[in-house]
């Protein structure tokens, strides 16, 4: 099993299924009397994708393995409440690897690094383990194999967001970073039949679709990377907000400002036809002002997400005139990522087990605020 080994991959169902909803990180919360006619719509997939759920598995079993501290270049995924949690267990979260004393162990985090931070780690002789998420990787390599073909790069996605810098590191001499489709007007490239464009893997897939067809009118031979580039895991939560988002007065996304995936989420929502949307971190973010005239509450979250966080949220709106709840799934993800091999190693000759997928998290003393 190699490090980007998929053990299964996403199922499509033919059509959305409806379910009722328990909270399986927390069965009890929500099981109180409620009363109300308001209806909560719950989008499935939501929570978690493959690759955050490794990212904080690498970092758990590191600090299992390893003792405290463990380093953690950037936020291992961009959400306050798990990176609070993993703070608490010994993880040490810094912004760049010359923080980390020399020798020490560091993780990477899922939104992948440059070959300049490698660089600098190495001179440092700190011991990596690399929770790049495969997906992110897949994009580096297309990077790179499209530079050493001389191409001009195009890539999609937002200055200054971790996994662009990463990315962008892999091939500076041939990248550009375009975010929005009226920036494609400013792109000046050397040959217009050698454009070849990739993208950040948490976009929203119709801007995105925007931004390359203002590209393929100017570069009418551009490029496209060899597969989609927008993870399976974001296209997913897209779609079932999608889904849902006509049908509800507010839709509730339940995600970190930082987190990309999220805050498209709420872009998607409100694009799709919901009456209004906002993005919180935690249910105490919640305001009651929202929901006044409101009957239907449309509800998920993106993949850095917890879903204890989800059912916190879903038993405040229980408490305040929304009781039923009702899942609506778009698609059934298997998707799984094998660890990262030398930590793999690691776990084997210590007699640790590496099985992945772990069994299913459990909101316990190490996920609480
Ligand atoms: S959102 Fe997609 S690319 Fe990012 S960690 Fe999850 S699976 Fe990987």
């Amino acid at each position: 099993m190699n490090d980007t080994t998929t053990e299964g991959e996403s199922a499509s169902t033919s059509a959305p299924s409806f379910a009722p909803f328990v909270c399986a990180e927390s069965p009890a919360l929500g099981t109180e009397a409620h009363k109300g006619e308001g209806k909560i719509l719950l989008a499935a997939p939501r929570g978690y994708c493959a690759g955050v759920d490794r990212a904080v598995d690498v970092v758990e079993k590191a600090l299992d393995l390893y003792g405290a501290p463990v380093y953690v270049r950037k936020e291992i995924v961009h959400n306050k409440y798990v990176v609070e949690s993993l703070t608490k267990r010994g993880a040490v979260f810094v912004q760049e690897v010359d923080e980390i004393p020399e020798g020490a162990r560091v993780v990477f985090s899922a939104h992948g690094v440059s070959p300049h931070v490698h660089d600098r780690a190495e001179a440092r002789q700190l011991a990596s383990i690399d929770a790049t998420c495969p997906l992110v990787t897949k994009v580096h390599r297309e990077a790179v194999r499209f530079a050493k073909e001389d191409y001009d790069i195009i890539l999609v996605g937002h200055q200054g967001h971790e996994e662009v810098e990463g990315t962008f590191g892999e091939a500076p001499a041939h990248i550009q970073v375009v975010g929005t489709p009226d920036e494609v007007d400013q792109i000046e490239v050397r040959d217009p039949s050698r454009v070849v464009w990739i993208s950040q893997t948490t976009l929203s897939v119709d801007e995105t679709r925007e931004t390359v067809a203002r590209l393929r009118r100017r570069f009418p031979q551009l490029i496209d990377p060899p597969s989609d580039d927008i993870c399976y895991a974001t296209q997913n939560r897209q779609v079932a907000v999608k889904t849902i988002a006509p049908q509800v007065d507010v839709m509730i996304v339940v995600g970190s400002a930082n987190s990309s995936n999220s805050v498209r989420l709420v872009e998607v929502a409100l694009e799709a036809g919901a009456g209004c949307a906002h993005r919180v971190d935690v249910a105490a973010e919640l305001q009651e002002s929202w929901f006044h005239g409101a009957s239907v509450v449309g509800l998920t979250s993106g993949a850095s997400v917890p879903e204890i966080l989800v059912c916190e949220v879903v038993h405040w709106l229980q408490a305040r005139g929304f009781p039923k709840v009702e899942e609506v799934r778009t698609q059934t993800e298997t998707t799984t990522f094998a660890l990262p091999r030398n930590l793999r190693a690691e776990l084997a000759a210590h007699g640790l087990a590496d099985a992945r997928p772990h069994a299913p998290r459990k909101a316990g003393p190490d996920h609480t605020h």
